[in-house]
């Protein structure tokens, strides 16, 4: 008997800030097989796909955390373009994915299309891109259905505006929840590790641990 080398996953990920509202549109791939996938396309679909084109990533899937614009606004038109499904959120964010283009013309964001995911998801589905295993938990707050999106392996998670470095997301639309919000940054994200890095919608990437660390919303200090 010989040992097999346990499979090592080979990612790639680049980031690209799209809409007027800088929303953090997030490419990722596998090196192996060149699959990707676009994590909240919020806008601006030809330069995400010529971002796609330059790096020869084929884009396999779109995956949305939640249904706001500036996240979810390009999620149809890549879809239109690759043949792909779209993944998420969860179908309490139904509503939103239904009221992108009447939403749109407020932040001057106009070429946002309605989506009808092709899968919803739930706390606690896995999905695949290429062998590399990924986890969703459902952490409403700033919408009822907001998803996290995380790899173990990776140590990174897709947290949508759940949580910023030093901030939350705002819970002032219709049906945030700031309690609620509270809820899933503490009992369940925390859970995933310190070592956990994420990318926000908006902004810089963090660490669980830091922002437990320092942040003036859910740090340890204040929660
Ligand atoms: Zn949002
Ligand atoms: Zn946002």
């Amino acid at each position: 008997m010989t040992d097999t080398p346990a499979h090592k996953p080979k990612m790639e990920i680049r980031i690209i800030p799209v809409t007027p509202l800088q929303q953090n549109t997030s490419m990722i791939w596998s090196t192996e097989t060149m699959e990707g996938v676009f994590v909240d396309p919020g806008g601006e679909v030809d330069r995400l796909m010529e971002a796609a084109r330059q790096h020869g990533v084929k884009i396999v899937a779109v995956w949305l955390t939640h249904g706001h614009l500036d996240h979810a606004g390009a999620a149809t038109a890549v879809s239109q373009r690759t043949g792909c499904p779209i993944i998420g959120p969860h179908k309490d964010d139904q509503w939103l994915l239904d009221d992108i283009e009447a939403q749109g013309a407020k932040y001057g964001i106009t070429d946002g299309k309605n989506v009808r995911p092709t899968r919803y998801l739930h706390d606690g589905d896995e999905l695949d891109l290429a062998g590399n295993k990924f986890h969703v938990v459902h952490t409403p707050g700033h919408t009822p259905g907001h998803v996290v999106i995380y790899s173990k392996e990776g140590h990174l998670a897709f947290v949508g505006d759940v949580l910023f470095r030093g901030s939350i997301g705002r819970t002032d639309f219709p049906r945030g929840n700031h309690n609620q919000l509270i809820d899933s940054i503490v009992q369940k994200l925390w859970p995933l590790g310190s070592q956990m890095r994420f990318v926000p919608g908006h902004g810089p990437m963090s660490t669980f641990g830091q922002e437990r660390q320092d942040n003036p919303f859910v740090g340890d200090h204040v929660v």
